[in-house]
Formats: C-alpha cells, structure tokens, sequence
C-alpha cells in the first residue's frame, strides 16, 4: 500500500478522508481525540507544499439530510484552534458548484458533513461513483486517513480512491501496522480484553482470536451472556439470549485451544440502571434475581490486573462495566490503569474503550496504541478484508 514516504503531493489539492465523528453534546465537543490524530498528516501535507487540502468527513448519522445538529462547524473552529490556521467549513452547494474553487477559499478547508449526501452511503454503486467523481473534481490526489470508516464501502472511503491516485495517510499506516503485528506477530503471553454490551458483535472476533490469542478476558455487559452460558443466574444483569448458543460453543473451542478464558469473579450490583441506585458487591454465583451487574468487582479486577500485567501483548475492546455512570466506572479504570503500568505492547481498540482512557484523563503515552476505529479495530481483528484498505492496495 502506498503511503506519504512515495506519494507526491507537491503544489497538489489533496481530499483528504478523515474520521472526525467526535462526540458533541451542547455544541460541544466532549472528546478531540479523532481530530488531534489526524493532525501529523495534516501537518505533513502542508510542509509537502500541497497548494490545498480538502478535508473529508462525517459526524453521527443524520441519513441523507442536511440538518444542522450535525454540522461539522464545532470540529471545524477545534481544528483551527489545534493547527493555529484558519480552517474553512465548505458547505456542499458551494463545494459542487461547476465555477467552485476552493483553492481561493482557504489552503485548509473541512467540507461540510459528507452524509448530508446520500448518495455517500448508498447501496447503489452508480450513487456513489457519482458523489465520488463530485469529490474527485475538488482534487488531483487522495490521501485515506480515516480508519474510522475504512471498513465502510463508501463514497468518500471507497469509491473515489478508483479515481484519483491515492495513498494511505500516517494515522491509517499507524495502526495497520499496530494491528498486523497483533494479528500476525503478537509477542507472547498474547491477552485479548473483550466488554461493552454488544456480544454478538464481539463473538467473530473470539473466533478469530481462539488460535491466536494466549487469554481472553470477557468483562462488561457481554460477560453475563458467558457466565449464564456456565450455569450461572445473572438477575436483570444484560442477557443476550439469541447468542447464548455460540457463546457456548465459543467457551468449547477456548478449552479445546488451550486458550485460558477469563470471567468475572464478582460484580457491581444494582436494581436499577441509575447511578444514584444503592450498590453492592456480590460473587457471581450470588446475584439476586432481581438486581443487575453493572461492573466487574474488586476480586475481579485484581484478577484481571495480574493477568494483563504478566502479558507482553494486551489488546482491549470495550468497557469493564457502565463506565459513563461513576458508581459503575472504577472496573474501566483498573483494566486501563493495567493496560498502562503493563510493559508489553498495549492495544486499546477505539470506540468506549478510548473514550474511556480520555475520560480518566490517563497519560495516553502510556499505552502503545489507542486505536481511532472502534468497529474498524473489531472487524480487522475478526480477520475480514476491508474495503477501504483493499481499495488502497488495488485488490478492489
Ligand atoms: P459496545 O458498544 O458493545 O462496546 O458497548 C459499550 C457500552 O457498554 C457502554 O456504553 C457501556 O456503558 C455498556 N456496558 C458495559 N458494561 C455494561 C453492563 N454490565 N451492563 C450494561 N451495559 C454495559
């Protein structure tokens, strides 16, 4: 795949696919991680005397309509605060204008959220090749540098890099190379930390991680589907019932593979998901049928800590407990405070994950990698061929 190191951008308007989807509540943006990421390749574009660069992106889902909650304008103010120029927000109706050049507008400019078309997203490949030409005549040359969104066969991700010549960005060179060492060189003990609520989104991941993986840890809302797969009553604990049977089938073949999995020991338990609901910490052979866990107990995490420190590979996806509410965040902390003492080479996965590292306010330097894609990370760690890097490496 062709990165920066051979891709001549020299007095060139580049498009550049970005994942700037940050959280925002209030018009504000809760957390910048996403936008700080794509700075080194934004800032090597620039020193590579590109005459322009036209930043491409998304922001939540708002399906095809231009609707202002889901402007791009507060990430677009956070960048230019960041880079210290001035960033242009384009709207879609100037950018796609016949006479339209951006080139007069700003060096720097953030096109307005691209799923305000939705042609970006459509099943239909004639609706994007056709938003994907729009795109393309706004630049002479492609940098991808969205891993956010590499797994989606998009408009923007996939369809233009046919059409202009393209290269892969730092951020998606960074982590291509962090998850094809886990995946394919992963120094040993290897120990994959699986949570958040999602099993069956998490369960090809564990097929994929049974002959690779040393330990598995499974925590947060998932764990509960594992232990009432051994027996155990979980109350009103998250239950996902239609996964029960691969679930089980799962903890079948980790035996069989030698594979050491790992479950809660005790939880957190409440009555009702609030967090001002009374708490108690029980074992997991003890919890009452009408209260729920919402986060792994101190058993567990001491559990948990010994076995990712003793490991020279750690790569966590998803959250210990309901991290968002504080009663229920002190398992997320001592799994990341893990991650962070450990010395080997330590993988967060993107999505709650991060974005729980950044609510702690951790040093994130202690971590080897903090992934920008959460469903990206899961699915290149399920082991599937993503349509936005194979479109790079000219297999599609
Ligand atoms: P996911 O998108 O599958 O990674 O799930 C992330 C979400 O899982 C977070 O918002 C957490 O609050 C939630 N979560 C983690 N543990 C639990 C739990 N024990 N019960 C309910 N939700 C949980």
């Amino acid at each position: 795949m062709i990165n920066l190191d051979d891709f001549d951008v020299t007095e060139k308007r580049v498009l550049l696919r970005v994942d700037l989807n940050v959280p925002i509540k209030d018009g504000l943006i809760r957390d910048d991680g996403r936008i700080r990421a794509i700075l080194p390749t934004l800032r090597e574009l620039l020193d590579k005397q590109a005459s322009s660069v036209i930043l491409v992106a998304h922001l939540g889902r708002p399906d095809g309509i231009d609707d202002s909650k889901y402007s791009l304008a507060p990430v677009a103010q956070r960048l230019s605060e960041l880079l210290g120029i001035d960033v242009a927000l384009i709207s879609h109706e100037i950018a796609f204008a016949p006479d339209s050049d951006l080139n007069a507008a700003s060096r720097i400019s953030l096109l307005e959220n691209i799923r305000f078309d939705a042609r970006e997203t459509s099943k239909v490949d004639a609706d994007r090749q056709a938003l994907a030409m729009l795109l393309a005549n706004l630049a002479d040359v492609f940098v991808s540098d969205g891993f956010g969104v590499v797994h989606r066969k998009q408009a923007s991700v996939f369809d233009i890099a046919k059409l202009l010549p393209a290269a892969a960005g730092r951020l998606i060179q960074k982590e291509i190379e962090v998850f094809n060492k886990v995946l394919t060189n992963p120094s040993r003990p290897y120990t994959v930390i699986l949570g958040g609520a999602k099993v069956a989104d998490k369960l090809q991941v564990v097929r994929n991680l049974l002959n690779q993986a040393d330990a598995l840890i499974v925590g947060g809302g998932m764990g509960y589907t594992f232990l009432h797969a051994l027996g155990y009553e979980v109350g009103t604990s998250l239950l996902d019932m239609d996964s029960l049977d691969e679930v089980k089938e799962c903890i079948i073949l980790a035996e069989q593979n030698q594979l050491d999995l790992l479950l809660p020991l005790d939880v957190v338990i409440t009555k009702e998901f609030s967090a001002d609901s009374p708490t108690d910490i029980v074992d997991v052979d003890s919890i009452p049928a009408n209260s729920m866990g919402l986060d792994i107990g101190p058993e567990t995490c001491a559990f948990f800590t010994e076995r990712i420190l003793n490991s020279a590979t750690v790569v966590w996806n998803g959250p210990m407990g309901v991290f968002e509410l504080a009663p229920f965040a002190a398992g997320t902390k001592s799994i990341a405070a893990a991650l962070a003492k450990c010395d080997g080479f330590t993988v967060i996965g993107g999505g709650d994950s991060a974005a729980a590292v950044r609510k702690f306010n951790m040093d994130e330097s202690s971590f080897t990698h903090i992934s920008t894609g959460g469903g990206a990370s899961l699915e290149y760690l399920e082991g599937k061929e993503l349509p936005g890097l194979l479109v790079l490496e000219g297999k599609k």
